[in-house]
C-alpha cells in the first residue's frame, strides 16, 4: 500500500528537487542550452510579479532555451509556489559573503538554499559602484553560493574608460583572476555574464567584433583555468532587447542573455525568448 505522506515529508521531497534542479543547472547549461536571464533589480509588485508568471507559465519555451529570472528578494517565495515544476528557474540578485550572523539587511547563501533557491546573482556592476563589492567581496560572495548548492551567476565588466583606454581586457582578467583565486576548479560551476557598464541602461551596444572578441578572450581566461570548453557559460548583458537579440545571439560563445530593462514586460520578455530560440 502506498505511503501517506505528511506535509512535512512532502516539503522535503519538494525542497530536494529543487536542490537538485539548482546543482544541475550549470551542468545542464553545458549541454548548450540557450539562457535567458531577467535582472528586474528593484522594481515590480507583487501583483505584477504574479501576472508576469502566470503570463510566461502559460508560454511554450523552446526545448533550447533555459529561462531564468532575478526578482527581488521578498518575490522569490512567488516563483517557488508559482514554479514548483516549471522549465524557468530564478535566483536572487546577490547574497551575504558571510554565512551567518550580525548583519543586518543581508540575506545568507543558507537562507536561499533552505527555501530551496536554484541561483544568485553576484558582482552586478550596480552592486560593484554603488555598494562597494570589489572582485575578493564577489568572490567570497560566489563561494558562500556554492557551498550551498545555489549556482552563481557572475557578473563582470568594465566601463567606458577602461574600454577606450585599451584596459578592458586586465579589467576582466582581474574580476576572474580573483574569482579563481576564491573557487579554484569550482569556477566551472559559476555562469558568468559579461555586461560592459556603458551597455547597461544606455541604449548603446558594443559592436558585434567588440562582443565577439570579448567573449573570446573571457572564454580562453576561463580555458587557461582548466575548465573544460563545454562547461563554459558566457552570457552578454547591456542593452539587450528584441531588436537586436538574434544579432548578438549569433555571436560566437554567446551563451544568452542577461536581461534588465527588457524584461520588465512579459510581452517583451516572451518575445526575446521566441527570438532567442531561433538564433
Ligand atoms: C543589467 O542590469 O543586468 C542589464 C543588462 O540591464 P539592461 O538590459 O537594462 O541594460
Amino acid at each position: 500500500m502506498n505511503k501517506v505522506l505528511d506535509k512535512n515529508e512532502i516539503e522535503m521531497l519538494v525542497r530536494r528537487y529543487l536542490k537538485e534542479t539548482g546543482v544541475s543547472l550549470a551542468k545542464r547549461a553545458a549541454k548548450r542550452e540557450y539562457i535567458v536571464a531577467a535582472n528586474w533589480k528593484m522594481n515590480m509588485t507583487e501583483k505584477e510579479t504574479k501576472k508576469f508568471l502566470k503570463e510566461l507559465k502559460e508560454t511554450d519555451i523552446a526545448d533550447n532555451i533555459r529561462v531564468m529570472i532575478f526578482p527581488p528578494y521578498p518575490y522569490l517565495y512567488i516563483f517557488k509556489e508559482m514554479l514548483r515544476y516549471e522549465k524557468i528557474a530564478y535566483g536572487a540578485q546577490d547574497v551575504a559573503k558571510e554565512e551567518q550572523g550580525a548583519y543586518t539587511g543581508e540575506v545568507s547563501a543558507a537562507m536561499l538554499g533552505d527555501m530551496g533557491c536554484p541561483l544568485t546573482l553576484v558582482g552586478h556592476s550596480e552592486r560593484r559602484s554603488y555598494y562597494g563589492d570589489t572582485s575578493e567581496i564577489v568572490a567570497k560572495k560566489a563561494k558562500a553560493a556554492l557551498e550551498h548548492q545555489i549556482s552563481p551567476m557572475i557578473c563582470i565588466g568594465e566601463t567606458l574608460e577602461e574600454r577606450e583606454g585599451h584596459r578592458y581586457q586586465e579589467v576582466l582578467k582581474e574580476q576572474l583572476d580573483a574569482v579563481y583565486a576564491g573557487l579554484g576548479s569550482r569556477i566551472s560551476g559559476c555562469l558568468i555574464a559579461y555586461e560592459p557598464v556603458w551597455a547597461i541602461g544606455t541604449g548603446v551596444i558594443p559592436t558585434l567584433e567588440q562582443i565577439s572578441e570579448t567573449h573570446k578572450y573571457i572564454y580562453q581566461v576561463l580555458r587557461s583555468y582548466g575548465v573544460a570548453g563545454e562547461e563554459i557559460r558566457i552570457l552578454y548583458g547591456g542593452s539587450v532587447n528584441a531588436g537586436n537579440v538574434k544579432e548578438i545571439g549569433s555571436v560566437r560563445h554567446v551563451d544568452g542573455f542577461l536581461i534588465g530593462g527588457a524584461s520588465l514586460k512579459a510581452e517583451s520578455f516572451k518575445h526575446i525568448i521566441r527570438l532567442a530560440s531561433e538564433v
